[in-house]
């Protein structure tokens, strides 16, 4: 045979052959507000205790199920260790309820413009996708519209608040989807330490089986590079789950690091407080620069609207050596740049430049 060039791609599943390596390239800027991590220093207690945790064997595989991170988290939660399931970051548990319970025949309905991942991983497992579009204006979604989609769906996933919108998902919304529907439903809750108390639904599991809510230690727990994720969930969900995961997804350090993070969550609460504050001074101050819309927002980001954003976000970045996130070139988001809650100097920086961008030339 001849050694010619090796076409991958159409030896790949036809599902796959759009696909490309996810590779953001990202220049190394003074400023990094581009990916909802948390920027703020760590409370010395916690940091302690993570590091201490880093010190974990590594010759040993690490423990399948991670009962001692899920004993932690549902003791977090005040549920049982058989409602939790733990995953390499929220997107392994996204792809593997895809993986499950989607697939061919099977339709996922989600409420766009929201967390990009959710069309990609249908795509991949084959799994129908219906999206109930958001308002253009104030991102609410239409009620009826979506209960209507979800009676033949196998799967909803809602985002609250939602990425990047910033809103929360009503619960009457989830009451519904629950009440006349038969599809499971996921509550994706990445960001929820940022919304107000009584946000989150998870205290809604035990009653509810059909009702899956994911969390994550990327956003609040600053934890983005442990790849660290969850779901709390009726233990019919967590064990299939279960029994079609990576079986060593989950590292030592992961478990180790996460562990002890969610046991010492009590000292970041003066950070998630002190990062609420920030997004809305950072709200305030961006409302009043010439050109820019700002939506509320429960989440430690704020999504705004202005004319030209793509330059405007190149030149944050060229001129500032600020990395903002480009969401205006995607369907629903025309012109919409997201900003992640940064440190009070971090936020003072961004403001100050998009003043002298727009305003000064
Ligand atoms: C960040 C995020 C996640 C999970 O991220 P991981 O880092 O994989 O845990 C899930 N959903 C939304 C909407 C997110 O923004």
């Amino acid at each position: 045979m001849m050694a010619g060039p090796l076409d991958a791609v159409s030896r790949a599943r036809g599902a796959l052959q759009g696909f490309e390596p996810y590779d953001p390239a990202f220049s190394a800027t003074r400023i990094n507000l581009s990916a909802n991590e948390n920027t703020h220093p760590m409370p010395a207690s916690y940091a302690k205790a993570l590091a201490d945790a880093c010190a974990a064997p590594l010759n040993r595989y690490p423990d399948p199920m991670a009962n001692g991170l899920r004993d932690v988290l549902a003791q977090r939660h005040g549920v049982a260790r058989e409602c939790v399931i733990v995953g390499n970051g929220g997107d392994e548990l996204l792809f593997n309820l895809l993986f499950t319970f989607g697939g061919e025949g099977r339709t996922l309905v989600t409420c766009p413009p929201d967390f990009s991942e959710y069309a990609l991983f249908a795509q991949m497992t084959d799994t129908r996708h219906v999206a109930v579009w958001r308002d253009g204006a104030d991102w609410s979604i239409d009620a009826d519209a979506l209960v209507s989609a979800a009676r033949d769906a196998a799967l909803v996933f809602l985002t609250s608040p939602n990425n990047p919108t910033g809103d929360v998902v009503p619960h009457a919304l989830v009451r519904r989807l629950l009440d006349e529907t038969d599809a499971l439903v996921l509550v994706d809750e990445a960001y929820v330490e940022f919304a107000p108390e009584g946000t989150s639904v998870v205290p809604w599991v035990a009653q509810d089986p059909r009702l899956m809510v994911l969390r994550t230690l990327s956003k609040a727990f600053g934890l983005a590079g442990l790849r660290c994720g969850y779901l709390v969930a009726d233990p019919a969900v967590v064990d299939m789950l279960g029994a079609i995961r990576q079986i060593y997804s989950v590292d030592v350090l992961c478990q180790s690091v996460a562990t002890a993070a969610v046991r010492s969550r009590d000292a970041l609460v003066p950070v998630v407080a002190d990062i609420v504050a920030e997004r809305e001074r950072l709200a305030l101050s961006l409302s009043r620069v010439k050109g820019v819309t700002v939506w509320p927002s429960a989440a430690n980001f704020v999504l705004v609207r202005l004319d030209r954003a793509s330059v405007v976000r190149q030149r944050l970045r060229d001129e500032h050596s600020i990395l903002v996130r480009d969401f205006s070139y995607a369907p629903g988001l025309e012109g919409c740049l997201r900003i992640t809650v940064g440190t009070h100097e971090e936020n003072e920086s961004v403001v100050s430049a998009l003043k002298a961008i727009l305003e000064g030339e």
